[in-house]
């Protein structure tokens, strides 16, 4: 059911987070299908932020319904109070017993209020007696950045796969929230068996080790690259934290929830799909595959390789374009990293100026 190595792992993650109990996972799909499937029956209904991860997203959208379990979603960012009331109501306020965030979303980069969604819950949960779990995967900010349970969410979820494995040769989640909610997952893990092995058990605490240096070097080389794509005329627009005006709804829950900007930047190139493929082409230090987190930066196609999947009309909403890239920032030198961005933007065209 455990082992020794997990439990140590368990333990330091559940400080990180300020909870009570974590528990891990043989991947981030399995946290997040075990979570929902401990949680939720026959007849419940869920709620999930927009965009989110591809395979959360499948699992929500083919896989809950066949179970009778459904899920709607609500655009990420700063109307969710809106969205999470009105699909409430379509589903049936009765029913809802989960409400899933992802925050910031990938690659949109919107952040969610997770303490508005946390109190629209305990509201939804006064007015019709059935419980309602905020749940948070915080795979992108935490668990440097951004600690959910502080700001009232009931669970918070990883895939450790990314940042906390952060060498890309292993994968797994974790969960880490409350005893009494934490024993009905490690309950539902121990008769689905998605605890993962004792020696990724080892190789995540040689990770946590390292975490805290890691994400602050890869968020401040993502800043300066973010700085960088911002003043270059090959770029239509860029999304990172660090860019974000004062003054703006989506600055304020910046400053409210997170510590650090973290380290994957969205940007738009001058001139589409075809702009966007000679760039990823050129691309010399920064290989061209999806996942992120690891110690090497990646760069990546969202429209035809990580959101694929997405029907065009919720890509189009989300800023999915043919024209946008993802990177996820490493610990490269970011000498050696911005004349790799510089070298592979050279490809664009830019006669016309900025539009
Ligand atoms: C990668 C990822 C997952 C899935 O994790 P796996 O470990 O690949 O199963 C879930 N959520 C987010 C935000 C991710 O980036």
């Amino acid at each position: 059911l455990n082992n020794p190595n997990l439990q140590i792992f368990e333990d330091r993650i559940a400080a990180w987070d300020r909870t009570e109990r974590a528990a891990t996972f043989s991947s981030g799909m399995s946290a997040i299908s075990t979570t929902i499937l401990a949680l939720l029956k026959h007849g419940d209904a869920m709620l999930s932020t927009a965009p989110i991860y591809g395979g959360t997203h499948h699992l929500l959208e083919h896989i809950l319904p066949r179970l009778s379990i459904d899920a709607r979603f609500v655009p990420a960012g700063d109307h969710v109070v809106e969205g999470l009331e009105a699909q409430a109501k379509a589903l049936g306020e009765e029913r809802i017993g989960l409400i899933f965030i992802e925050t910031p979303s990938n690659p949109s980069l919107q952040h969610t209020d997770i303490h508005a969604v946390s109190r629209f819950a305990r509201a939804l949960e006064a007015r019709t007696g059935k419980r309602v779990v905020v749940v948070v995967d915080n795979t992108l900010l935490g668990p440097v950045f951004q600690r959910p349970a502080e700001f009232g969410a009931d669970l918070v979820l990883y895939s450790a796969t990314k940042f906390l494995g952060g060498h890309s040769d292993l994968v797994a989640g974790v969960v880490s929230g409350r005893h009494d909610l934490m024993a009905e997952v490690l309950a539902m893990r121990t008769f689905l068996g998605t605890m993962t092995t004792p020696f990724n058990g080892w190789l995540l605490n040689r990770s946590l080790e390292t975490v805290s240096v890691r994400m602050r070097r890869q968020s401040k080389s993502a800043s300066a690259l973010a700085k960088l794509l911002a003043e270059h005329p090959a770029v239509e627009r860029v999304a990172h934290p660090s860019l974000l005006q004062p003054g703006t709804p989506q600055h304020a829950v910046f400053q409210q929830q997170c510590t650090g900007a973290g380290s994957l930047i969205a940007f738009e190139v001058r001139g589409g799909k075809d702009a966007a493929f000679e760039v990823l082409n050129r691309f010399e230090v920064f290989r061209l595959a999806v996942s992120l987190g690891g110690t090497e930066s990646l760069a990546e196609h969202p429209f035809s390789m990580t959101h694929a999947d997405v029907a065009p009309e919720e890509n189009e909403a989300s800023g999915v374009t043919p024209g946008l890239i993802r990177v996820s920032v490493g610990l490269e030198h970011l000498s050696d990293l911005r004349r790799d961005m510089e070298w592979a933007l050279q490809s664009v065209p830019v006669g016309v100026g900025k539009s």
